[in-house]
Order: structure tokens, then C-alpha cells, then sequence
């Protein structure tokens, strides 16, 4: 009987030993940056930003509407 409730024992420790390493692995192939967004290059005075926070007219980008405004 003994042996029997160490073999069950074994089989479980075997199981949550797998279960967390399976666990584990999938968490690290999460890449760190999904989605790497596109820099752009202000038009005015040349910083580099997001392409969402930039302010597009007719292809070119600006950091904000006063260089926008500046530029025109
Ligand atoms: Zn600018």
C-alpha cells in the first residue's frame, strides 16, 4: 500500500513539475515588443517620433502643430 501512495505521489510531483515547465516556456516566446511602432523625422527641426503622436500634411511630418504652423 505504501508503495502504491508513493508511485501516486511521484506521478503528481511528475505532472505539476511538466505543467509549470510548459507553463514557463510559453511566457518566453512573448516576444518583449510586439508591435515596434514607425519613427518619423520632424519636417522643422529634425527630432524623431512615433508616427501616431506625429502631425502629417501632404507627407511630411511634424513634432507639433507649432512646427507644422512655423513651416507653412
Ligand atoms: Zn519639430
Amino acid at each position: 500500500m505504501g508503495k502504491l501512495i508513493f508511485l501516486v505521489l511521484a506521478v503528481v510531483v511528475v505532472w505539476w513539475v511538466l505543467k509549470s515547465l510548459s507553463k514557463s516556456r510559453r511566457n518566453g516566446e512573448r516576444p518583449p515588443n510586439p508591435a515596434p511602432e514607425d519613427m518619423v523625422r520632424c519636417t522643422h527641426c529634425g527630432v524623431h517620433l512615433p508616427r501616431s503622436e506625429s502631425h502629417t500634411v501632404s507627407g511630411k511630418y511634424f513634432c507639433s502643430e507649432e512646427h507644422l504652423r512655423l513651416h507653412r
